[in-house]
């Protein structure tokens, strides 16, 4: 007797939920560091830890303008004491300090060893070579050295995308070099006949390619360098060559359209001749038919064609992907609970993401639902500052209920 061993697919519908712990399990970085210029690690991935090489800042600083003292010196009711000398920033007392004097010094000016307090010039009085100085805390408006990070502290963490604020950091440690991942390279093409290029005239029953641009536009936010395939026709072999040819010399290849199950929807079939199917649909509205692959090593995510469904699909599947791939620690997309501005009721069995606004109202915040639930209209995602996520199953929604909140930005880069 003889036994055909069916390698196991995966194509039970699977929530998102269950979805997410694998594609964190199931990748990791596949590129490589590189050094680049500060100015060029905008939007990159930093690949490794940062470190204070020296004390940052390197000396006591005042914070303020006004006169150094040594807080003793002042005793309980503050004192006169005589002018010493004049300290500003980037001139440093030189010479020996006199013991019992006050400094004029101005913000950023290094605070001598010996002094450890700088009253504010509004609080003072000075009269001809001496000045009255109210009673001062030692280490009052004095940055001490270190105060932002310790020689050898952790300024930036690897796996961060680097942003002005890490690259501001980055130069505070007088850094002019960021290691970094190298570029995530992403092959994209679209599936569809009806499908036809921007700039070219629409035949009966046709579309332009929306899909193609718009997950251009998200690869490119995420730092990836994009390799575009255009447009495939529905045809077997056709999808067949382009998924060959996408998954070559790439991290990742992306389609849009023709993951479902009419007789035009070729994906699954032409990733399952060539390699994998590891997953196929995941229990999301919008969004249902997305496969998930592989060819060789390389992985493949076909995205339904629905542009909205792409979109959210691509946020919430193909990005955690994509961060793996690309040495991005994600954190975990925050929600906010707010209350809902409206009512409704859910039949869906499928975990939904609305989009959704914030507005004002009573002087709080209420979420409110972008009309237009079809997920060809792009144009929502255009006006939608974020989704509301809505857990699986049957579910009822009056007006001040709290709701899971997920803002668009937490979701791109
Ligand atoms: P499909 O997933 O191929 O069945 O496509 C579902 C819907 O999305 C159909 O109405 C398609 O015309 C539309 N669609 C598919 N691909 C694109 C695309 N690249 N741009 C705009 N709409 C698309
Ligand atoms: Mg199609």
């Amino acid at each position: 007797m003889s036994v055909t061993l069916v390698p196991p697919v995966a194509t039970a519908t699977i929530p998102l939920g269950e979805l997410l712990p694998r594609i964190d399990a199931a990748f990791a970085c596949v590129v490589g560091r590189e050094s680049v210029p500060l100015p060029a690690a905008l939007g990159r991935i930093l690949a490794e830890d940062v470190r204070a090489s020296a004390p940052v800042p390197p000396f006591p600083a005042s914070a303020v303008d006004g006169w150094a003292v040594r807080a003793a010196d002042l005793g309980g009711a503050g004192r006169t004491l005589p002018v010493g000398g004049r300290i500003a920033a980037g001139h440093p007392l030189g010479g020996d300090l006199r013991p019992g004097h006050a400094y004029r010094i101005f913000t950023g000016a290094a605070v001598p060893p010996g002094l450890d307090a700088v009253a504010m010039q509004e609080d003072c009085r000075r009269d001809g070579e001496a000045v009255a100085i109210p009673r001062m805390r030692r280490g009052e408006n004095l940055r001490p050295a270190g105060e932002t990070l310790a020689e050898g502290a952790l300024a930036l963490r690897a796996g961060v995308r680097v942003r002005a604020q890490e690259i501001g950091v980055a130069a505070m440690l007088g850094r002019e070099t960021l290691p970094v991942r190298a570029r995530l390279r992403v092959a994209l093409f679209s599936t569809g006949d009806e499908l036809r290029e921007v700039g070219m005239a629409l035949g009966p029953g046709c579309i332009h390619d929306a899909n193609r641009h718009l997950l251009r536009g998200l690869l490119q936010g995420f730092g990836c360098t994009v390799t575009d395939f255009g447009i495939v026709a529905d045809h077997a072999l056709a999808v067949r060559d382009a998924i060959a040819e996408a998954t070559r010399g790439h991290d990742l290849a992306i389609a849009s359209g023709g993951a479902s199950v009419g007789d035009e929807d070729h994906i699954k079939s032409a990733l399952a001749e060539l390699g994998r199917v590891d997953r196929w649909r995941v229990a999301i509205r919008p969004g249902k038919p997305l496969v998930l692959g592989h060819v060789g090593s390389t992985p493949f995510v076909g995205l339904p064609g629905n542009p909205v469904s792409a979109m959210v699909c691509f946020l919430l599947v193909g990005r955690p992907i994509l961060a793996r791939l690309g040495g991005l620690d994600l954190p975990t997309p925050r929600r906010y609970p707010l209350p809902a501005g409206f009512a409704l009721r859910k039949t869906e069995a499928r975990r939904e993401f609305r989009r959704a606004v914030v507005v004002e109202r009573d002087g709080g915040a209420v979420v409110e639902l972008v009309p237009g639930e079809s997920s060809g209209m792009l144009t929502t995602m255009t006006v939608a500052d974020g989704l509301v996520d809505l857990p699986e199953g049957p579910l009822e929604v009056a007006p001040g209920d709290p709701l899971a909140f997920l803002p668009l930005g937490e979701l791109l880069p």
